[in-house]
């Protein structure tokens, strides 16, 4: 997605994942909300490595685990989505309700378009039951070129 003001975009995401957080009695500890306002830095996929470098200050290195930790938090909330095909992450503007993301991935710039459709869900769904297969977890990311990296 491209937003016209990324700085208004990300503080809204920020300020809607504490409401989501209050409300469900989580806490945004510092550390995950650090790491979220880091995936919110752009509508592009942020890597776990990314995150370690970027959060770590000389006198503070950050470890793995802590990251991690922190991930599992924020995906187990709903408030980013992991990307299977780029082993990376992406946040969520609409936490509070359960959805299945369909990621657009522009090969081109890295941005990421997040879309839901529930035609889409009940098509894979009835899918799934005709062929007696139980669904643990649904990923659908299609790659391609975005409408501004497409020439013309
Ligand atoms: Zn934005
Ligand atoms: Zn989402
Ligand atoms: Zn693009």
């Amino acid at each position: 997605m491209h937003c016209s003001n990324h700085t208004h975009c990300a503080g809204t995401a920020l300020e809607h994942a504490e409401q989501v957080c209050l409300a469900r009695g989580a806490r945004l500890t510092p550390i995950r909300k650090a790491v979220l306002s880091e995936i919110w830095s752009g509508h592009e996929a942020t890597k776990a490595y990314d995150l370690i470098s970027r959060l770590s200050t000389a006198d503070n290195l950050i470890k793995p685990p802590t990251i991690y930790r922190a991930l599992e938090f924020l995906l187990a909330h709903g408030l980013i989505h992991r990307i299977e095909s780029l082993n990376a992450f992406i946040g969520c503007d609409h936490p509070e309700i359960a959805h299945q993301a369909v990621l657009m991935i522009c090969d081109t710039c890295g941005t990421i378009n997040e879309q839901s459709s529930e035609a889409l869900n009940q098509l894979v769904a009835q899918m799934s039951d005709q062929q007696h297969f139980k669904i643990t977890r649904q990923s659908i990311e299609l790659h391609g070129t975005c409408r501004r990296c497409q020439p013309g």
